[in-house]
C-alpha cells in the first residue's frame, strides 16, 4: 500500500534561497529539454524521402531525443553552467524523468484512450518542487533521522512530525514543495501487504448517494450533508485583496508581498474544502460497508452556469478521496451508472421527467412522494447492488480506529409516509 505523508520544514533562510535557486534551474533545464524535444519533433514530422507540405527541415536532422540521451547530456550542462553542479543529480534526472513522463502522456493514450495535453514551457515560480528518489540508504541523497532531514548539498533541515510516521512503513522518496506558506516535504511511503479484501457476504450496511447542488450530498438513508461553500465565503475578502494587489506595481516588492497574500488565501480555502471532504468520507465510511456513487459529468456541468458552485463544491477530488478513504479503512466505494437516476423512481420503475426546477419526486403509478436527490440516491444503491460481484473498484484495509470528527452538519429529510425502498 502507499500513502504519501506531508511535512512543514523549517528551513534557514539561506537553505530557502538555495532551494528556490534550484527551482529556477531546474525550470529553466526543463524549458531547453522540453524545446529541445519540440524542435527534434517538428524536424522529424516528415519522412526522410519525401516533402512536406508545411515545413522543411533546416540544417541536420537532428537525432532521436528522449530521456537517455537528455540524461546524458546533463554532462555537458553542468561543464556549461558550472551553477548546475550545486544541485543533486538525482533531483536532475527526476526533473527530466517528469518531463518524459509528460511527454509520453501526450502522445501515448492510458488505457481509456485519453491522453495529456503537451507539455507547457514554465513561467518563473512554476517549478517548485524536487524529488529526492531515495531515501534512507546507502547511496541516497537524502536522510530522515529523528526530526532532522538531511539533505546533500542543502544540509540539515528541521522537519516539523506533526504526526508520526506510520509503523512498518518504508520511506521510498521525498518531494519538496514550496507552497505560499513555506517549505513542506511529502514522503512516499510504502508497507509490502496487500489489503485485505472485505468479503461480500461480510457487508452489512449499504449506502447510496448522489451529490447535488442544493446539498453537498444526500444519501439513500435521508441524510443530507449542508454545502460549506468555503470559496463563497472567503470570495469578499479575496476580492478586496485582488483589487489591491492590482493596483500596484507589477514586479515591485509591495506586489510581491500582496501576491503571496492572495496565494495564502486560495491555500486557505483549498485546505478548508480538502478538511471538509476527509470528514464527510470518514463519516461515510465509518458507518457504511459499501457506499454507491454515481459517475459525473463533471467538465459538462462546468461549463454551466452554476460553474461557480460546481467547483467550489469540488466533488470530484470528494469522490477521489473517498475511494481512498474506502481502501484505508477497508470498506467498498463503487461507482454506478449516474444515467437517468433522478428520472426513474425509485418505488417502481417507472420514469417520472422533471426539469432542473423540481425538486421533489412524485410517482404517478405507486404514489411515492420523496426529495428529489433522494430518490437518485436510492437508485444510485440499488444499481451499484446489482453490479456488486461484476465490478471492484475500492476494496482492502488498514485498521483504521481514529474516531471521526465530524464539524459539518447532517440534516435529516423529512420521510415521506409511502416510502418503498426495495
Ligand atoms: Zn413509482
Amino acid at each position: 500500500m502507499l500513502l504519501t505523508y506531508q511535512y512543514k520544514l523549517n528551513p534557514t533562510d539561506e537553505q530557502a534561497t538555495q532551494m528556490e535557486n534550484w527551482g529556477e534551474l531546474l525550470r529553466r533545464h526543463w524549458n531547453y529539454s522540453l524545446g529541445q524535444r519540440l524542435d527534434a519533433l517538428n524536424r522529424s514530422r516528415a519522412q526522410i524521402d519525401r516533402c512536406s507540405i508545411v515545413c522543411e527541415p533546416i540544417g541536420e536532422i537532428p537525432d532521436r531525443v528522449d530521456y537517455y540521451t537528455q540524461a546524458a547530456g546533463l554532462r555537458q550542462t553542468k561543464a556549461l553552467f558550472p551553477e548546475y553542479k550545486d544541485i543533486y543529480a538525482d533531483c536532475q534526472q527526476q526533473n527530466l524523468m517528469r518531463l518524459d513522463k509528460a511527454w509520453k502522456r501526450w502522445f501515448v493514450p492510458d488505457k481509456n484512450g485519453k491522453r495529456g495535453g503537451r507539455p507547457r514551457f514554465k513561467r518563473r515560480g512554476d517549478i517548485c518542487s524536487f524529488t529526492f528518489p531515495r531515501i534512507n540508504c546507502a547511496k541516497a541523497g537524502a536522510h530522515l533521522i529523528g526530526n532532522v532531514l538531511r539533505l546533500s548539498r542543502l544540509g540539515e533541515i528541521e522537519v516539523i512530525l506533526h504526526r508520526p510516521i506510520p509503523d512498518g512503513f518504508d520511506i521510498k522518496q521525498a518531494t519538496l514543495i514550496y507552497k505560499a506558506d513555506g517549505w513542506y516535504v511529502s514522503f512516499s511511503l510504502e508497507d509490502g501487504t496487500v489489503p485485505d479484501v472485505l468479503p461480500v457476504g461480510d457487508i452489512k450496511t449499504v449506502v447510496g448517494i448522489d451529490v447535488g447542488l442544493e446539498k453537498f450530498l444526500v444519501t439513500s438513508g435521508g441524510d443530507a450533508v449542508e454545502i460549506p461553500q468555503f470559496y463563497r465565503k472567503s470570495q469578499v475578502r479575496l476580492a478586496r485583496q485582488q483589487r489591491k494587489l492590482s493596483r500596484m506595481q507589477k514586479g515591485s516588492n509591495n506586489y510581491q508581498k500582496q501576491a503571496n497574500k492572495v496565494a495564502r488565501l486560495h491555500l486557505h480555502v483549498h485546505r478548508q474544502r480538502k478538511e471538509f471532504h476527509y470528514q464527510v468520507a470518514h463519516w461515510l465510511c465509518s458507518v457504511y460497508d459499501l457506499i454507491g456513487f454515481e459517475n459525473l459529468n463533471i467538465k459538462g456541468l462546468a461549463r454551466t452556469r452554476l460553474a461557480k458552485s460546481i467547483l467550489d463544491a469540488a466533488w470530484g477530488s470528494f469522490l477521489n478521496i473517498l475511494q481512498a478513504v474506502a481502501v484505508k479503512r477497508g470498506k467498498w466505494a463503487l461507482e454506478g451508472n449516474a444515467r437517468g437516476t433522478s428520472i426513474e423512481c425509485s418505488g417502481c420503475g417507472q420514469r417520472v421527467e422533471k426539469t432542473l426546477k423540481d425538486r421533489v419526486h412524485r410517482c404517478p403509478s405507486c404514489g411515492l412522494v420523496i426529495d428529489r436527490d433522494w430518490n437518485s440516491g436510492i437508485n444510485i444503491l440499488n444499481r451499484v447492488q446489482r453490479t456488486l460481484g461484476l465490478a471492484f473498484s475500492g476494496c482492502g484495509g488498514l485498521e483504521v480506529t481514529l474516531p471521526v470528527k465530524q464539524q459539518f452538519s447532517v440534516v435529516k429529510l423529512e420521510a415521506p409516509a409511502t416510502l418503498l425502498v426495495s
